[in-house]
């Protein structure tokens, strides 16, 4: 499945370019320096890239979420490692930290591409539910350096976030390892984490880098964590926000936690039966697993 994804992308990504390429020498607007900055025609290129990555993968790309055999879960208690997602599972999604990334990286793409912000933000939602996050579907079919667009999106505001001590109490008598293994980088994950008073709680980060930008829900991120971190699956609890990717942790044998937000992407995949608990409350419901 994500062999086939990269050279479908890869192929959408070369027919692009051609088409660039023969477009630049027929369009006499192009020849007079200024096409390139035409919102329409670049939003025309970009969908038509877009198209033929649906059709070389087929238009559902989403794996059926729970096909594993049943699960032994862990008892949480006695779990040797947890992994945790960072935005909108550490802290609640009621802050909108990822409102505002959301609207730098529509402001980025808007620039990077040439379109018109509403343009922008539609590819961002597209390349998002198509390639796990906006930044690797802009990578594949558009050639762009992650590292600038990382460093700009996550340049937020984070005095609205306040300190939280119940997190903090709830961790510190939590047995297990404790990593973070987020789509962001890790400099933002350090950031919020000092900011919310936690990051002294964390044994490990995997960021987005790390994962050579293969994001969650890719199987190949979850892979890469086991490995990196000697994790044995079967006594591995995994927490989250976004439904859809705790199926791939479960496929693998791990203890899943849905922390629910009310966000539409939250909840999508959360029909599917992989969910072994669940909660809206992070900080309280980890003091109850401590408190037995
Ligand atoms: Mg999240």
């Amino acid at each position: 499945m994500a062999r086939k994804t990269e050279k479908a992308a890869d192929l959408a990504s070369s027919v692009q370019r051609s088409i660039l390429c023969l477009v630049y020498c027929l369009c006499p607007v192009h020849r007079a320096g200024d096409c390139e900055t035409q919102p329409g025609f670049n939003l025309v290129i970009s969908l038509l890239s877009a198209q033929i990555y649906d059709t070389m993968t087929g238009t559902d790309t989403t794996e059926k979420a729970c096909t594993h055999p049943p699960r032994e879960t862990a008892t949480l208690r006695n779990a040797t490692a947890w992994i945790f997602d960072l935005d909108n599972t550490l802290y609640s999604s009621k802050f909108n930290l990822f409102d505002q990334i959301d609207d730098r990286m529509r402001s980025y793409i808007a620039a990077f591409l040439g379109l018109a912000v509403d343009d922008a933000y539609r590819l961002q939602k597209r390349y998002f539910r198509e390639f796990g996050t906006s930044l690797r579907g802009l990578m594949h079919l558009h050639d762009m350096d992650p590292k600038p667009f990382l460093e700009c999106v996550h340049d937020i505001d984070l005095s609205v976030l306040p300190p939280s001590p119940e997190l903090g109490a709830a961790l510190a008598r939590l047995p297990g390892r404790k990593i973070i293994h987020t789509n962001a980088s890790i400099r933002h994950a350090e950031r919020v984490t000092e900011r919310l008073g936690v990051a002294h709680h964390f044994d490990s980060v995997f960021g987005i880098v790390e994962a050579n930008y293969q994001p969650k829900p890719e199987p190949v991120a979850y892979d890469m964590v086991v490995q990196r971190f000697d994790l044995d699956p079967r006594t591995t609890v995994m927490v989250e926000d976004m439904a859809r990717n705790l199926a791939p942790a479960a496929r693998l044998g791990m203890t899943t936690v849905w922390v629910r937000t009310d966000t539409a992407y939250g909840n999508e995949g959360a029909d599917e039966a992989c969910i072994d608990h669940e909660t809206d409350d992070l900080a309280a419901w980890l003091q109850g697993v401590v408190d037995g």
